[in-house]
């Protein structure tokens, strides 16, 4: 069963599972990435900040699959905030995918202290405009952020990468995504592992015959999430993509409502993250 495409702002199509690569070995990403096109995934999500770039174009152009078939994001790092070494990281990043357009660009944190955040965004928006990048998005941004981004610039982020998993659920950002038309991706949607556990979770996947991380990413996918679980293990790959064939109830979704907890946050604050 192939992966269900979620329409951005701009009509930009995205499939609505990806394979995440944060801590990929750069020399194992090749392979790994191969292994996941095999297993149906045509939705890669890197950062020039994850160090292994190279190995995910090595990996898409060694694979075979036509470029066009394949959804690639990666991310501006922190440090290279700024209109011009925006245009700069860019290049640099493209060099290293070996790529010639790019699906989704996103600011990877909005780092308000340095106060770099809207020119960088204006940089995002004239590389869009010369056909360089499909769209673009952010990660990370609070709803303050992404407004002032809008007034500023008259320009709405595509998506918004952020936390989000059982015991982080993001309701009140998920609400403001909607109010203003961009779309939640979900990152360390199986709480890097943390969740797996979880006795309701446990329950609700043994009545559908599921493993947790399937039942929590199809829990995500109900909300109306694009989400981008990481692993290196190939049957746990082919297992987090197989989550279309099954649906969770009302009450289970409400039964996982209730897991959001105070204290679930894992990463940083972005409020506050220098
Ligand atoms: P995750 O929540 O995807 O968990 C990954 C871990 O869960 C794996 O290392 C593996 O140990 C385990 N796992 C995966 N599938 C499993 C399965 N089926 N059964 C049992 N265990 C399983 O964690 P993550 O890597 O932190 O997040 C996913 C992706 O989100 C990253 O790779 C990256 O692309 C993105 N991300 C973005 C940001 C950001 O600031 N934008 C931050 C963190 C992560």
């Amino acid at each position: 069963m192939s992966v269900p495409m979620i329409t951005l702002n701009d009509g930009t199509k995205i499939p609505q599972l990806g394979l995440g690569v944060w801590k990929m070995p750069e020399e194992e990403t090749p392979g790994l990435i191969m292994s996941a096109l095999n297993n149906g995934y045509r939705h890669i999500d890197t950062a020039a900040a994850y160090g292994n770039e190279a190995g995910v174009g090595r990996g898409i152009l060694e694979s075979g699959v036509p470029r066009d078939e394949i959804f690639i994001t990666t991310k501006l790092w922190n440090d290279r905030q700024g209109y011009d070494e925006t245009l700069r990281a860019f290049d640099e990043s493209m060099g290293k995918l070996g790529l010639e357009t790019l699906d989704l660009y996103l600011i990877h944190w909005p780092m308000p202290n340095r106060g770099h955040y809207v020119d960088t965004w204006k940089a995002f928006v004239k590389l869009q405009q010369e056909g360089r990048i499909r769209a673009i998005g952010v990660s990370n941004f609070l709803p303050e952020h992404l407004e002032r981004l809008i007034d500023e610039t008259g320009i709405t982020p595509a998506l918004n990468q952020v936390e989000l998993h059982p015991r982080f659920q993001q309701s009140a950002q998920r609400a403001a995504h909607a109010k203003l038309g961009i779309a939640t991706e979900c990152w360390s949607p199986l709480g890097q592992g943390e969740a797996l556990s979880n006795p309701v979770l446990t329950e609700i996947a043994s009545r559908h015959g599921k493993s947790v991380a399937q039942v929590i990413l199809r829990w995500q996918v109900q909300l109306g999430c694009i989400t981008i679980p990481k692993s290196s293990n190939h049957d746990r790959m082919r297992e987090n993509i197989t989550i279309f064939d099954f649906e969770l109830s009302d009450a289970e979704m409400a039964r996982i409502k209730d897991l959001d907890a105070a204290d679930g946050r894992i990463g940083s604050d972005p409020a506050t993250a220098d």
